[in-house]
């Protein structure tokens, strides 16, 4: 009999998406109506400054630590949530020099660290994993146009929300 994937909804991955202060969850210029606009915060851009006329805005992110759709630890808009929640437990890491998409996992999901201590839940993950992986791929290659996207006189900036500024950034996607 094989082992299913569970989620434990234990809501840790809605909670402390602030955990670094200064990002918040990223969210694609499609999913900014899923918030409270009073929520959310400009995350991504690029343009000589912020200031400048044709800077573009790229993303947005949740400003909350704790998402205001979590309720009894379940996810409220769980068919429409952001791409980044679809992911989760992947993420999107970088871009290798020959295009390869890099992911890391989310080792604090209770439901990931009982996988990979059990067999059964490893052969469960590997069918769950594939849907998940797919949309950290979805981010990544998203993120990775914006850095193909940016010109050599552009700058990419992110937001940073705890010191309220934008900051130049130096990601590599
Ligand atoms: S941290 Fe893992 S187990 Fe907990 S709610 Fe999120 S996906 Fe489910
Ligand atoms: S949108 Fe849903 S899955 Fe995403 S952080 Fe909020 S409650 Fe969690």
């Amino acid at each position: 009999m094989s082992w299913e994937f569970k989620c434990l909804e234990c809501g840790d991955c809605c909670k402390n998406l602030r955990s670094n202060k200064k990002f918040g969850l990223l969210l694609l210029p499609s999913e900014i109506d899923l918030f409270p606009h009073d929520k959310e915060e400009l995350c991504l851009g690029k343009g000589i400054s912020p200031n400048h006329p044709e800077f573009v805005i790229w993303g947005f992110q949740l400003i909350d630590d704790t998402c205001p759709h979590l309720f009894e630890n379940r996810c409220t808009i769980y068919e429409n949530r952001p791409m980044v929640c679809r992911a989760y437990p992947f993420k999107m890491n970088s871009v290798t020099a020959t295009g390869e998409l890099v992911f890391s996992i989310s080792p604090e999901c209770r439901a990931l660290k009982k996988a990979i201590e059990s067999e059964k839940y490893r052969e469960g993950m590997a069918s769950r994993s594939l849907y998940e992986s797919e949309m950290a791929k979805y981010i990544g290659y998203w993120l990775n146009n914006f850095q193909r996207w940016i010109k050599k006189e552009d700058t990419p900036w992110l937001y940073n929300l705890e010191k309220k500024e934008w900051e130049v950034s130096t990601l590599k996607f």
